[in-house]
């Protein structure tokens, strides 16, 4: 199409949204990094805020015959929009619109809720189109014309054409709309609503367009079969996340994509773009291109945020300061935000109302007093004779455990206290082959201390009952883990733990107060929903998981809410972890009002499209400037409302959010008031910098996986530091998962099967526990053949020349060298497993 540099920018901007499916045109690729629909939705002048308008036609000369099909009532402009420099919003805005895909986490099948939408006013205009749209083009494609008329494209508001001004210019951009309806957060992080609503969106435009130039990649759904660059070829919108893009740009590809390949990179969350992060990863591939070669043809950047953030700044010139620093990261000369047309912002935008309120203390409070005194009298155990003669005799070795053991935090209840319990425990596994009996009980002592610590903090969040449940599931782990216990002390101290959590099952809940936060959050609850009725979507966020599910069982009983736990799925669904299933369910439950409050991680309050909510209530939860506007994002409906629950310390955080929040949009107006040359000036400047200590930082990553040395080493238990493998017989398995190649290890095992999880080729089949009782890890089935994979933090690695724990975060500090397998000593290691024929 002979555009050049940023003006074919715009022409593949335009691609975005239209023509997918034209194969004839000089094919442009567009890699999607974490879609934010409200970025398409800005282009096809749409108000989106509750359905994920993923993408859409536009019509062009090439595929006339697609086009006359379409006859919207306005909007007539001829859609052979010629793209030249001269376009801005206002062309594009006319141009005609073909067709588009609205996606929503809940499928549009119900009827009855077409006619709620048709009630809606022009505030949801956008959402009628995009839901009438899915539905005809699941029905009926013909009636889609009449109906497409009715429901007219109105014109992007002025607002958002402000905020889209710049990324329909070709421009990099950081489109921070931080009240804006527009900018809803959908994609995020969470890989399960990326997943499902890609492959939705997928479905549907293929629906329209009988094509398939529209590519999904996913993490964990990469075919092997084509190379990366062959599936760049075939498609021009791709949606993918961050890191998986990372992996195909990487040179260890058989064929590594180059980013020239891209014409534009949309960047949703893109705060996260500081900092060691995906994001910046591919920036700095980005950066390394530009420098390597001026005439490379990069990319377009389009970065979306609530907010770019202040980094903890504490006054307008270090605000500046980072928000200069995010723009160098991305490139970006030009911010997008609302200041022409801020009225128009706020009559289409609401405030929700906020209410700050001190937690409150019971008192009387015999729980937290026997949690106490367990805590005091575990601590005393440190004391005792065998501990204190093992210091003694182990002196200089473990001086660190001395001091660690001497030093207990005086107060049990904050932080801190988990902090100390999990740096000394550090310690003392370092110790472990000191002495075969004192770590080990040690190490007993911290778990019943971290136990205590837990149930404490459950105590002071939610009521007896949440408590009783946290003590008895984790005193039967304990009994489980204690299987091996012999000593006498062992013994005791469980024996302690058990009769804790018989006091507490037996406190009468007359003698128990009910905790006076709870009772708030039940108040506001109940009040709303008298209201609100029917309409009523609740939030509450919470810190953990456990809190969560606590607090949704707690909140049963009102039975007109239903309330329901919503969180996490990454680490173990023991833990009160979601499947994605299960989430996605959820949200949809939560969408079509079955549940009507739901209490939520900080999971949800990005990276998910959550349909409109009319309270949020924040219960302890703590959260910087970025969160804590997120957040408030979800009140999406006038008259929200958002309570804020937490200690005086918690609260006075949130004051400080605000008040970030106010340097932030000082800080934007002074760039905004520096002219573009300055700015340019200021980041080429520190681009340079920037690039120049990341090839420092490349240098020397290639040294380091070249200095790796060949060291005789093992790796232990965590727990009892047994053996579990030696070094030469631990394997990488596709650059990541750590592999035991010694058959021997299948009879010193034994598993916990577990609902199958399936990625990519492999699939999780198993938990895998030592002998003691501590999990190493996962079976893994690849190439129908059985695999331990170790976990990093369940194991330590020795170096047996020195004798020396060495402490790695990652498997990868590892410094010693491991050995890659592939397929075929997969297969070899399969075979040895066979029983050998006669
Ligand atoms: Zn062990």
């Amino acid at each position: 199409m002979g555009n050049e540099g940023h003006q074919s920018s715009l022409e593949t901007y335009r691609s975005i949204c239209s023509n997918v499916s034209d194969e004839s045109k000089d094919s442009k690729v567009i890699a999607n990094v974490q879609v934010n629909p409200a970025f398409f939705s800005a282009t096809e002048h749409k108000v989106n805020s509750k359905k994920r308008l993923v993408a859409e036609t536009l019509d062009d000369q090439d595929s006339g015959s697609e086009r006359k099909k379409s006859k919207h009532g306005d909007d007539i402009d001829e859609p052979s929009v010629k793209v030249n420099s001269a376009s801005t919003a206002s062309t594009v805005q006319k141009v005609n619109l073909k067709r588009c895909a609205a996606l929503d986490v809940q499928d549009s099948s119900s009827d009855n809720k077409k006619s709620k939408h048709v009630e809606d006013t022009d505030e949801t205009l956008g959402v009628q189109d995009s839901v009438h749209d899915q539905k005809k083009s699941k029905h009926d494609d013909d009636t889609e014309k009449e109906q497409t008329t009715q429901n007219s494209y109105s014109g992007l508001r002025k607002y958002q054409e402000e905020l889209a001004e710049n990324a329909l210019q070709g421009k990099n951009t950081i489109i921070c709309a931080t009240k804006s309806k527009c900018q809803g957060c959908i994609f995020g992080k969470n890989q399960s609503f990326v997943r499902s609503t890609i492959q939705k969106a997928c479905d549907i435009l293929k629906h329209l367009q009988k094509s398939n130039n529209i590519k999904k990649f996913l993490i964990g759904q990469e075919s092997t079969d084509e190379s990366a660059r062959l599936q760049f070829d075939k498609g021009r919108l791709f949606f993918m996340t961050p890191q998986l893009l990372m992996n195909k740009m990487k040179l260890d590809e058989k064929f590594p994509v180059p980013i020239s390949t891209f014409s534009m990179l949309v960047l949703d969350e893109c705060h996260h773009v500081h900092g060691k992060t995906p994001y910046n990863d591919i920036m700095a591939t980005y950066r390394k291109a530009k420098n390597d070669s001026q005439e490379m043809k990069l990319p377009q950047i389009v970065g979306l945020t609530a907010s770019p953030g202040t980094n903890k700044a504490k006054d307008e010139s270090s605000a500046k300061e980072h928000l200069m620093k995010v723009m160098t990261t991305m490139d970006v000369i030009h911010l997008s935000t609302v200041r022409k047309h801020k009225e128009n912002l706020q009559e289409h935008t609401s405030e929700a109302e906020q209410v700050v309120l001190q937690m409150k203390v019971r008192k009387r409070n015999p729980i937290q007093d026997k949690l106490e005194s367990s805590i005091s009298y575990v601590e005393r155990k440190f004391n005792s004779e065998k501990v204190q003669k093992f210091l003694d005799i182990n002196m200089q070795d473990i001086h660190e455990v001395k001091q660690s053991l001497q030093n207990t935090p005086v107060q049990k209840m904050e932080q801190t206290y988990i902090q100390w319990i999990t740096e000394t425990r550090l310690k003392v596994e370092n110790v472990l082959n000191k002495d075969e009996f004192v770590p080990r009980l040690l190490l007993t002592y911290l778990r019943h201390l971290e136990i205590y610590a837990e149930c404490l903090e459950m105590n002071s969040l939610l009521d007896k009952q949440a408590v009783v449940d946290l003590i008895t599931a984790k005193s039967s782990d304990e009994s489980i883990q204690s299987q091996n216990a012999n000593t006498i002390e062992e013994r005791d101290i469980l024996k302690y733990l058990e009769d804790v959590c018989t006091f507490m099952c037996s406190l009468d809940p007359q003698q128990v107060e009910c905790n006076p936060d709870v009772q708030e959050i039940i108040h506001w609850l109940q009040r709303e929903y008298e209201k609100q009725g029917d309409n009523s979507r609740f939030f509450i966020f919470v810190k953990t998981r456990a809190t969560a599910k606590a607090l949704a069982k707690q909140l049963e009983y009102l039975k007109n809410l239903s309330c329901q736990y919503f969180t996490g799925s990454q680490v173990g669904l023991e833990d009160g972890g979601l499947t994605k299933h299960k989430q996605l369910e959820v949200l949809n439950k939560f969408k079509s009002g079955v549940h009507k409050c739901l209490v939520a991680t900080a999971v949800a309050s990005e990276g998910i499209d959550i349909p409109e909510c009319n309270m949020m209530i924040r219960y302890r939860f703590t959260a910087n400037e970025i969160t804590s506007c997120q957040m408030r994002g979800r009140i999406r409906t006038a008259g929200g409302k958002e309570v804020i629950i937490g200690s005086e310390k918690e609260n006075l955080r949130e004051t400080i959010n605000v008040e970030r929040m106010v340097l932030m949009e000082r800080a934007v107006d002074a760039v905004l008031a520096m002219t573009e040359h300055e700015i340019r000036e200021k980041i080429n400047k520190s681009e340079q910098l920037l690039f120049q200590s990341e090839e420092v930082e490349r240098k020397k990553a290639l040294e380091s996986s070249k200095n790796k040395v060949v060291a005789k080493f093992k790796v232990n238990c965590r727990k009892c530091s047994k053996d579990i493998v030696e070094g030469h017989n631990l394997r990488i398995l596709k650059g990541s998962l750590h592999v035991v190649f010694d058959n021997s290890i299948f009879g010193r095992i034994t598993r916990k099967p577990i609902k199958h999880i399936v990625t990519e080729d492999i699939k999780l089949t198993d938990k895998v526990f030592g002998e003691c009782g501590h999990e190493w890890g996962h079976i893994n089935v690849y190439n129908d053949c059985e695999l331990v994979v170790l976990a990093q933090k369940y194991i330590k690695v020795y170096n047996v020349a020195k004798q020396v724990p060495i402490n790695i975060k990652k498997w990868k500090d590892v410094p010693y060298k491991i050995e890659s397998v592939d397929n075929d000593d997969i297969l070899a290691f399969r075979a040895s497993q066979l029983p050998t024929p006669e």
